[in-house]
């Protein structure tokens, strides 16, 4: 529970040493409650504080895909027993509707219960925010609110996600990024000299300007597989908090069964000093955290393995058209068949980064708009279920499950 305030670190104490707490086996309120209840939070009495879910697109309670309301009604209650004034801000893909999206994963129910505001963070002009540090990135565009409230808290669900391997309280901070400047990280040149991915490298530039004060880690159910919002549910029941969010990531992703080292952003960021990845230098209570751990199955390196009937042909998508793939194929993907030569395995194309596509390749996304020509197009960005069955078959269609899907 010590705690030294540093300047501008409110909950850190010894950022060489950061504290990770877990609280797990009691239920998403408890179990959040229970790690809070390990942190003085007093620095936060007569502060506004923002609370940074993962809201980012639709999809309900218990998914895995958006975090828990029960946690962000934990945060709330821990915040405002601290004598804290709290709202809950989202900026989700373009294409969802803030509000919507905080109704459908029950958010807006725990807020409301609460008299706790919730704020479109895409609703007002966003601040240019310069990134001194930055590699990838020099500059961005940032939600007003993400600088305007004295303590920002990330509130991530714990996911395996196919292009930056987790996301946990670090990326979750991409979400305060304004409207589709989001998907600019995504369309990144490579770095000269590094082999890194741009995204990756962009996203620990961003962790560098965009630091959260606290981190709570929702592992009430988590996301296994083709993340961020095409893989299994995984209940873990357990939820993860620091003042040091690479300490907090680093816990989950061992949590997970997985190393931090291995996941670029966490470990450029870490080497630059934002944050501390080793465990060998993190205080985790309980001791016997590690008895909580259960191996999360990791995205698949290459998306035609999960669908062989296919030719998928990724190269630099964002994951909103990757998740739209993902789903189509899920869905339709023996339907989808009927429309194409028999015996050749259709080619499918998300992103921006082909140079030439083979003849009968199936677009999708305002990204391989240049191509349109080989094949059969479907603008947006990105394009529902619905609207490349249309394209496709020639035929109005209509999908109940249509929603628009996220690049968290
Ligand atoms: S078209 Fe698809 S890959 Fe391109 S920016 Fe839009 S959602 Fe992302």
């Amino acid at each position: 529970m010590e705690q030294t305030e540093q300047p501008g670190f409110p909950f850190l104490g010894d950022r060489n040493r950061p504290r990770v707490a877990v609280g797990a086996g009691q239920g998403a309120y408890d179990n959040a409650r229970t790690a809070l209840a390990t942190w003085d939070l007093s620095p936060a009495s007569g502060r506004r504080v923002l609370l940074k879910p993962n809201a980012g697109r639709i999809a309900g309670p218990g998914a895995g895909i958006t975090t828990h309301p029960q946690v962000v009604a934990a945060a709330i209650d821990a915040f405002r027993e601290a004598g804290a004034e709290t709202a809950v801000g989202e900026s989700p893909i373009c294409g969802v509707s803030t509000m919507d999206a905080f109704e459908a994963t029950g958010i807006a129910a725990v807020a409301r219960e609460r008299d706790c505001p919730l704020i479109d963070m895409d609703a007002r002009p966003f601040r240019k925010t310069p990134v001194p540090d930055g590699v990838a990135i020099q500059s961005l565009r940032v939600c007003p609110e993400a600088c305007e409230f004295d303590i920002v808290v990330s509130i991530p669900v714990m996911k395996m996600h196919m292009h930056t391997g987790v996301t946990l309280s670090v990326k979750n901070m991409k979400g305060c990024l304004w409207r589709r400047s989001k998907v600019d990280l995504h369309m990144l040149p490579p770095v000269e000299g590094v082999d890194d991915k741009p995204l990756d490298i962009a996203i620990a530039d961003l962790s560098g300007v965009l630091r959260p004060d606290l981190a709570i880690v929702d592992g009430t159910v988590g996301m296994e597989g083709l993340g961020p919002s095409a893989g299994s549910p995984k209940p873990l029941d357990a939820v993860v908090v620091s003042a040091d969010p690479f300490a907090a990531d680093a816990v989950s992703c061992a949590l997970m069964g997985l190393d931090a080292h291995a996941v670029p952003h966490l470990r450029l960021g870490a080497d630059r000093g934002y944050g501390v990845i080793d465990l060998g230098s993190i205080q985790v209570g309980p001791g016997d955290w590690r008895r909580f751990a259960l191996p999360f199955a990791s995205p698949p390196t290459d998306l035609a393995m999960e669908f062989p009937d296919f030719r998928v042909l990724d190269r630099q998508s964002c994951s909103a058209c990757q998740s739209t793939l993902l789903l189509l194929l899920e869905r339709y993907g023996s339907e989808l068949l009927d429309y194409f030569p028999a015996g050749a395995s259709p080619a499918i194309a998300i992103g921006r980064g082909h140079t030439e596509l083979p003849n009968g390749t199936l677009c999708i996304g305002n990204c391989t708009r240049k191509h349109r020509a080989v094949g059969v197009y479907v603008a947006g960005c990105p394009p529902v279920s619905s609207e490349i069955l249309r394209a496709v078959s020639g035929e109005p269609r209509s999908d109940s499950q249509d929603g628009r899907p996220s690049a968290s």
